[in-house]
Protein backbone atom coordinates (compact mmCIF):
# COMPACT_ATOMS: atom_id res chain seq x y z
CA UNK A 1 0.00 0.00 0.00
CA UNK A 2 1.54 2.95 -0.99
CA UNK A 3 0.27 5.87 2.04
CA UNK A 4 1.82 8.73 0.64
CA UNK A 5 -1.02 9.02 -1.64
CA UNK A 6 -3.98 8.97 1.16
CA UNK A 7 -2.55 10.23 4.13
CA UNK A 8 -6.00 10.85 5.70
CA UNK A 9 -6.51 6.95 4.40
CA UNK A 10 -4.07 5.69 6.39
CA UNK A 11 -4.66 7.32 9.63
CA UNK A 12 -7.88 6.10 9.20
CA UNK A 13 -6.87 2.90 8.41
CA UNK A 14 -4.48 2.84 11.60
CA UNK A 15 -7.21 3.91 13.52
CA UNK A 16 -9.61 1.28 12.76
CA UNK A 17 -6.73 -1.53 12.91
CA UNK A 18 -6.22 0.00 16.29
CA UNK A 19 -9.60 -0.14 17.45
CA UNK A 20 -11.02 -3.11 16.17
CA UNK A 21 -8.65 -5.85 16.34
CA UNK A 22 -9.36 -8.73 18.03
CA UNK A 23 -5.29 -9.49 19.27
CA UNK A 24 -4.67 -7.09 21.67
CA UNK A 25 -2.02 -3.90 20.85
CA UNK A 26 -0.59 -1.94 22.89
CA UNK A 27 1.98 0.83 22.57
CA UNK A 28 5.36 1.31 25.30
CA UNK A 29 7.85 3.77 25.60
CA UNK A 30 11.36 2.48 27.03
CA UNK A 31 12.16 4.29 30.00
CA UNK A 32 15.42 2.80 31.43
CA UNK A 33 15.05 -0.24 32.64
CA UNK A 34 11.70 -0.67 32.09
CA UNK A 35 8.57 0.00 29.91
CA UNK A 36 5.62 2.66 30.60
CA UNK A 37 2.66 1.81 29.07
CA UNK A 38 1.44 4.93 26.55
CA UNK A 39 -1.39 3.71 24.73
CA UNK A 40 -3.37 0.26 24.50
CA UNK A 41 -6.29 -0.92 21.76
CA UNK A 42 -10.13 -1.75 23.43
CA UNK A 43 -8.84 -5.85 22.56
CA UNK A 44 -6.09 -5.51 24.75
CA UNK A 45 -7.85 -3.53 27.75
CA UNK A 46 -10.85 -6.28 27.39
CA UNK A 47 -8.32 -8.75 28.24
CA UNK A 48 -6.12 -7.53 30.95
CA UNK A 49 -7.82 -4.42 32.78
CA UNK A 50 -4.38 -3.86 34.48
CA UNK A 51 -2.96 -2.59 31.21
CA UNK A 52 -4.00 1.05 31.85
CA UNK A 53 -2.10 4.44 30.19
CA UNK A 54 1.01 5.30 32.65
CA UNK A 55 1.28 1.85 34.07
CA UNK A 56 4.36 0.10 33.71
CA UNK A 57 5.46 -3.12 32.43
CA UNK A 58 7.38 -4.24 36.00
CA UNK A 59 4.15 -2.68 37.97
CA UNK A 60 2.12 -5.07 36.27
CA UNK A 61 4.39 -8.05 35.92
CA UNK A 62 6.38 -7.99 39.06
CA UNK A 63 9.19 -10.41 39.24
CA UNK A 64 8.41 -13.77 39.08
CA UNK A 65 10.23 -16.03 36.58
CA UNK A 66 7.73 -15.68 33.87
CA UNK A 67 7.55 -11.83 34.36
CA UNK A 68 11.49 -11.95 34.13
CA UNK A 69 11.08 -14.43 30.90
CA UNK A 70 8.45 -11.83 29.61
CA UNK A 71 10.81 -8.32 30.61
CA UNK A 72 14.08 -10.33 28.60
CA UNK A 73 12.22 -10.03 25.70
CA UNK A 74 11.14 -6.61 25.98
CA UNK A 75 14.70 -5.79 26.70
CA UNK A 76 15.91 -7.88 23.71
CA UNK A 77 13.86 -5.88 21.20
CA UNK A 78 14.94 -2.62 22.39
CA UNK A 79 18.97 -3.52 22.95
CA UNK A 80 18.94 -5.08 19.07
CA UNK A 81 16.61 -3.00 17.48
CA UNK A 82 14.75 -6.45 16.10
CA UNK A 83 11.45 -7.92 15.46
CA UNK A 84 10.95 -11.12 18.28
CA UNK A 85 7.86 -13.04 18.95
CA UNK A 86 7.98 -15.45 21.86
CA UNK A 87 5.45 -17.89 24.01
CA UNK A 88 4.17 -16.61 27.41
CA UNK A 89 1.66 -18.28 29.70
CA UNK A 90 0.19 -15.52 32.18
CA UNK A 91 -2.84 -16.74 34.01
CA UNK A 92 -5.93 -14.71 33.04
CA UNK A 93 -9.03 -14.48 35.37
CA UNK A 94 -7.53 -17.64 37.20
CA UNK A 95 -7.18 -19.61 34.11
CA UNK A 96 -3.71 -20.38 32.69
CA UNK A 97 -3.48 -19.05 28.97
CA UNK A 98 -1.02 -19.12 26.27
CA UNK A 99 0.03 -16.22 24.29
CA UNK A 100 2.60 -16.20 21.20
CA UNK A 101 3.72 -12.50 21.68
CA UNK A 102 5.12 -10.26 19.36
CA UNK A 103 7.00 -6.48 20.01
CA UNK A 104 7.97 -4.48 17.15
CA UNK A 105 10.75 -1.67 18.22
CA UNK A 106 9.78 1.85 16.51
CA UNK A 107 13.28 3.42 16.11
CA UNK A 108 13.68 7.48 15.91
CA UNK A 109 15.54 8.99 13.49
CA UNK A 110 19.25 8.16 15.12
CA UNK A 111 18.02 4.77 15.04
CA UNK A 112 17.52 4.31 18.58
CA UNK A 113 14.74 2.31 19.96
CA UNK A 114 12.41 5.06 22.11
CA UNK A 115 9.23 2.51 21.97
CA UNK A 116 8.16 -1.08 21.21
CA UNK A 117 4.84 -1.76 19.90
CA UNK A 118 3.42 -5.04 20.63
CA UNK A 119 0.58 -7.36 20.21
CA UNK A 120 -0.16 -11.29 20.95
CA UNK A 121 -2.42 -13.98 19.69
CA UNK A 122 -4.20 -15.87 22.27
CA UNK A 123 -3.30 -19.60 21.61
CA UNK A 124 -5.49 -20.59 24.89
CA UNK A 125 -8.35 -22.81 22.93
CA UNK A 126 -5.05 -24.27 20.73
CA UNK A 127 -3.80 -25.31 24.37
CA UNK A 128 -6.58 -26.42 25.91
CA UNK A 129 -7.52 -28.82 22.95
CA UNK A 130 -3.90 -29.68 23.15
CA UNK A 131 -3.93 -30.48 26.65
CA UNK A 132 -7.23 -32.48 26.19
CA UNK A 133 -5.83 -34.50 23.42
CA UNK A 134 -2.90 -35.24 25.56
CA UNK A 135 -5.10 -36.45 28.49
CA UNK A 136 -6.89 -38.35 25.71
CA UNK A 137 -3.89 -39.97 24.55
CA UNK A 138 -2.26 -40.61 27.77
CA UNK A 139 -5.64 -42.41 28.62
CA UNK A 140 -5.75 -44.52 25.40
CA UNK A 141 -1.92 -45.66 25.89
CA UNK A 142 -2.90 -46.77 29.82
CA UNK A 143 -6.29 -48.36 28.49
CA UNK A 144 -3.63 -50.35 25.55
CA UNK A 145 -1.18 -51.78 27.86
CA UNK A 146 -3.72 -52.94 30.30
CA UNK A 147 -5.21 -54.36 27.45
CA UNK A 148 -1.83 -55.62 26.36
CA UNK A 149 -0.93 -56.97 30.00
CA UNK A 150 -4.64 -59.05 30.05
CA UNK A 151 -3.88 -60.62 26.70
CA UNK A 152 -0.35 -61.58 27.86
CA UNK A 153 -1.84 -62.83 30.97
CA UNK A 154 -4.46 -64.71 29.31
CA UNK A 155 -1.69 -66.22 26.52
CA UNK A 156 0.18 -67.48 29.57
CA UNK A 157 -3.05 -69.51 30.80
CA UNK A 158 -3.90 -70.42 27.49
CA UNK A 159 -0.15 -72.12 27.42
CA UNK A 160 -0.14 -73.30 30.54
CA UNK A 161 -3.57 -75.13 29.36
CA UNK A 162 -1.92 -76.31 26.40
CA UNK A 163 1.00 -77.69 28.12
CA UNK A 164 -1.24 -79.39 30.67
CA UNK A 165 -3.26 -80.84 27.38
CA UNK A 166 -0.43 -81.96 25.62
CA UNK A 167 1.07 -83.58 28.93
CA UNK A 168 -2.58 -85.27 29.28
CA UNK A 169 -2.67 -86.14 25.41
CA UNK A 170 1.42 -87.49 25.66
CA UNK A 171 1.57 -89.00 29.15
CA UNK A 172 0.26 -91.70 31.36
CA UNK A 173 -2.08 -90.25 34.03
CA UNK A 174 -0.61 -93.08 36.53
CA UNK A 175 2.83 -93.18 36.05
CA UNK A 176 3.52 -89.71 34.41
CA UNK A 177 5.29 -91.69 32.18
CA UNK A 178 5.15 -91.52 27.80
CA UNK A 179 1.77 -93.10 26.83
CA UNK A 180 1.54 -95.60 24.41
CA UNK A 181 0.24 -93.25 21.21
CA UNK A 182 3.39 -91.26 22.46
CA UNK A 183 5.74 -94.23 22.27
CA UNK A 184 4.86 -94.85 18.62
CA UNK A 185 5.16 -91.26 17.34
CA UNK A 186 8.67 -90.80 18.73
CA UNK A 187 9.62 -94.13 17.77
CA UNK A 188 8.58 -93.84 14.04
CA UNK A 189 10.68 -90.88 14.13
CA UNK A 190 13.89 -92.14 15.63
CA UNK A 191 13.54 -95.15 13.58
CA UNK A 192 13.47 -92.71 10.50
CA UNK A 193 16.57 -90.70 12.16
CA UNK A 194 18.46 -94.38 12.73
CA UNK A 195 17.76 -95.22 9.03
CA UNK A 196 19.01 -91.45 7.82
CA UNK A 197 21.99 -91.32 9.63
CA UNK A 198 22.88 -94.96 10.17
CA UNK A 199 22.91 -94.87 13.50
CA UNK A 200 22.21 -97.77 16.13
CA UNK A 201 18.42 -97.12 17.96
CA UNK A 202 17.60 -100.10 21.17
CA UNK A 203 14.28 -100.99 22.47
CA UNK A 204 13.68 -102.66 25.86
CA UNK A 205 10.78 -104.20 26.93
CA UNK A 206 9.79 -104.82 30.50
CA UNK A 207 7.16 -106.45 32.28
CA UNK A 208 6.54 -106.63 36.57
CA UNK A 209 7.06 -110.29 37.34
CA UNK A 210 4.15 -112.06 39.03
CA UNK A 211 2.43 -108.33 39.12
CA UNK A 212 -0.78 -109.83 39.94
CA UNK A 213 0.73 -110.97 43.02
CA UNK A 214 1.31 -107.29 44.92
CA UNK A 215 -3.29 -106.98 43.37
CA UNK A 216 -4.28 -109.50 44.95
CA UNK A 217 -2.52 -109.69 48.24
CA UNK A 218 -1.68 -105.63 49.20
CA UNK A 219 -5.05 -104.73 47.45
CA UNK A 220 -5.36 -102.74 43.92
CA UNK A 221 -3.81 -99.54 45.37
CA UNK A 222 -0.65 -101.25 46.20
CA UNK A 223 -0.58 -102.27 42.56
CA UNK A 224 -0.80 -98.75 41.71
CA UNK A 225 1.95 -98.06 43.66
CA UNK A 226 4.16 -100.82 42.46
CA UNK A 227 3.48 -99.23 38.98
CA UNK A 228 4.88 -95.83 40.04
CA UNK A 229 7.70 -97.34 42.05
CA UNK A 230 8.81 -98.75 38.73
CA UNK A 231 8.75 -95.77 36.36
CA UNK A 232 10.31 -93.65 38.45
CA UNK A 233 12.97 -96.28 38.86
CA UNK A 234 13.01 -95.76 35.13
CA UNK A 235 12.68 -92.18 34.91
CA UNK A 236 15.81 -91.58 37.17
CA UNK A 237 17.94 -93.79 34.67
CA UNK A 238 16.98 -92.02 31.55
CA UNK A 239 19.71 -90.39 29.38
CA UNK A 240 18.54 -86.96 27.69
CA UNK A 241 17.58 -88.78 24.18
CA UNK A 242 15.93 -92.08 26.13
CA UNK A 243 12.33 -92.32 26.10
CA UNK A 244 10.41 -94.52 28.46
CA UNK A 245 6.25 -94.93 28.06
CA UNK A 246 4.27 -97.66 29.80
CA UNK A 247 2.68 -99.19 27.01
CA UNK A 248 -0.26 -101.00 29.30
CA UNK A 249 -0.84 -102.30 32.68
CA UNK A 250 2.30 -103.39 34.44
CA UNK A 251 4.28 -103.51 31.06
CA UNK A 252 6.77 -100.81 30.20
CA UNK A 253 9.28 -99.98 27.03
CA UNK A 254 11.76 -97.94 26.97
CA UNK A 255 13.46 -96.67 23.69
CA UNK A 256 17.69 -95.94 23.13
CA UNK A 257 18.79 -93.91 20.35
CA UNK A 258 22.26 -93.89 19.77
CA UNK A 259 22.63 -97.40 21.68
CA UNK A 260 23.54 -100.83 20.21
CA UNK A 261 22.36 -104.00 21.38
CA UNK A 262 25.01 -104.38 23.90
CA UNK A 263 24.52 -101.62 25.62
CA UNK A 264 21.01 -102.13 25.57
CA UNK A 265 21.76 -105.43 27.20
CA UNK A 266 23.94 -103.88 30.03
CA UNK A 267 21.41 -100.97 30.56
CA UNK A 268 18.65 -103.75 31.04
CA UNK A 269 20.62 -105.32 33.40
CA UNK A 270 21.50 -102.53 35.32
CA UNK A 271 17.78 -101.48 35.71
CA UNK A 272 16.64 -105.13 36.52
CA UNK A 273 19.23 -105.51 39.17
CA UNK A 274 18.61 -102.17 40.95
CA UNK A 275 15.01 -103.02 40.68
CA UNK A 276 15.82 -106.12 42.52
CA UNK A 277 17.86 -104.05 45.01
CA UNK A 278 15.17 -101.28 45.58
CA UNK A 279 12.15 -102.49 44.50
CA UNK A 280 10.90 -104.41 47.63
CA UNK A 281 12.41 -101.17 50.34
CA UNK A 282 10.42 -98.94 47.96
CA UNK A 283 7.19 -100.98 48.07
CA UNK A 284 7.54 -101.94 51.90
CA UNK A 285 6.12 -105.34 51.47
CA UNK A 286 7.10 -108.87 51.34
CA UNK A 287 7.19 -109.63 48.14
CA UNK A 288 10.34 -109.13 45.59
CA UNK A 289 9.42 -106.91 43.03
CA UNK A 290 11.10 -107.90 40.17
CA UNK A 291 10.71 -107.55 36.17
CA UNK A 292 11.67 -109.70 33.26
CA UNK A 293 13.35 -107.51 30.09
CA UNK A 294 13.29 -108.10 26.27
CA UNK A 295 15.84 -106.44 24.00
CA UNK A 296 15.90 -105.67 20.37
CA UNK A 297 18.06 -103.26 18.29
CA UNK A 298 16.73 -101.58 14.98
CA UNK A 299 17.17 -103.79 12.32
CA UNK A 300 17.24 -103.38 8.03
CA UNK A 301 13.92 -106.02 8.00
CA UNK A 302 12.17 -103.73 10.84
CA UNK A 303 9.91 -101.27 8.77
CA UNK A 304 7.40 -100.24 11.14
CA UNK A 305 7.44 -99.65 14.98
CA UNK A 306 5.44 -102.85 15.38
CA UNK A 307 8.57 -105.51 14.20
CA UNK A 308 10.61 -103.72 16.51
CA UNK A 309 8.34 -104.16 19.03
CA UNK A 310 7.44 -107.65 18.75
CA UNK A 311 11.33 -108.69 18.85
CA UNK A 312 11.60 -107.13 22.13
CA UNK A 313 8.61 -108.91 23.00
CA UNK A 314 10.07 -112.10 21.94
CA UNK A 315 12.50 -111.90 24.26
CA UNK A 316 10.96 -110.63 27.02
CA UNK A 317 8.54 -114.35 26.37
CA UNK A 318 12.16 -116.26 26.63
CA UNK A 319 13.31 -114.10 29.84
CA UNK A 320 9.33 -114.75 31.30
CA UNK A 321 9.85 -118.37 29.76
CA UNK A 322 13.36 -118.97 31.19
CA UNK A 323 12.76 -118.11 34.82
CA UNK A 324 11.90 -113.90 34.99
CA UNK A 325 14.11 -111.56 36.42
CA UNK A 326 16.26 -111.74 33.55
CA UNK A 327 17.27 -109.74 30.50
CA UNK A 328 16.72 -111.35 27.30
CA UNK A 329 16.68 -110.52 23.08
CA UNK A 330 14.81 -112.57 20.77
CA UNK A 331 16.66 -116.00 19.31
CA UNK A 332 19.45 -114.74 16.39
CA UNK A 333 19.19 -110.81 17.73
CA UNK A 334 22.37 -111.63 19.67
CA UNK A 335 25.51 -110.11 18.06
P1 LIG B 1 3.89 -112.42 34.76
O1 LIG B 1 5.03 -112.62 35.65
O2 LIG B 1 3.66 -113.58 33.84
O3 LIG B 1 3.94 -111.16 33.97
O4 LIG B 1 2.58 -112.39 35.66
P2 LIG B 1 1.75 -111.18 36.04
O5 LIG B 1 0.93 -111.47 37.24
O6 LIG B 1 2.59 -109.97 36.15
O7 LIG B 1 0.85 -110.97 34.74
P3 LIG B 1 -0.65 -111.11 34.49
O8 LIG B 1 -0.85 -110.73 33.03
O9 LIG B 1 -1.15 -112.44 34.93
O10 LIG B 1 -1.36 -110.01 35.39
C1 LIG B 1 -1.24 -108.65 35.16
C2 LIG B 1 -2.11 -107.92 36.14
O11 LIG B 1 -1.89 -106.52 36.09
C3 LIG B 1 -3.58 -108.14 35.92
C4 LIG B 1 -4.20 -106.74 36.03
O12 LIG B 1 -5.28 -106.70 36.91
C5 LIG B 1 -3.07 -105.91 36.57
N1 LIG B 1 -3.12 -104.52 36.12
C6 LIG B 1 -3.14 -104.06 34.86
N2 LIG B 1 -3.15 -102.68 34.85
C7 LIG B 1 -3.14 -102.28 36.15
C8 LIG B 1 -3.17 -101.01 36.82
O13 LIG B 1 -3.17 -99.94 36.20
N3 LIG B 1 -3.13 -101.00 38.18
C9 LIG B 1 -3.10 -102.16 38.90
N4 LIG B 1 -3.08 -102.09 40.23
N5 LIG B 1 -3.14 -103.37 38.32
C10 LIG B 1 -3.13 -103.46 36.97
MG1 LIG C 1 3.64 -109.34 34.47
MG1 LIG D 1 1.88 -108.36 31.40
Amino acid sequence: MDFNLAKEFEANFFRQLWDNSADPFWLCEVAGKDFIFIALNPAETRLDERFKPGVTLRQIIGFTPESEHLIAGYFTCRDTGKTLTFEQRPVLHGKPCLFQTLLVPVLNTEGKVTHIWGTARNLTDYLTTHLALEELNRQLEQMVEKRTRELQAANLELHQANKILENLATHDSLTDLANRRHFFAVAAAEIARSRRYDHPLSLIMLDIDHFKQFNDTYGHACGDKTLQTLASLLAGNLRQNDLAARLGGEEFVVLLPETSLNEALHYAERLRNQLEATGKQALSCEIALTASFGVAQLQPSDSVVDSFLLRADQGLYLAKSRGRNRVECAEGSEG
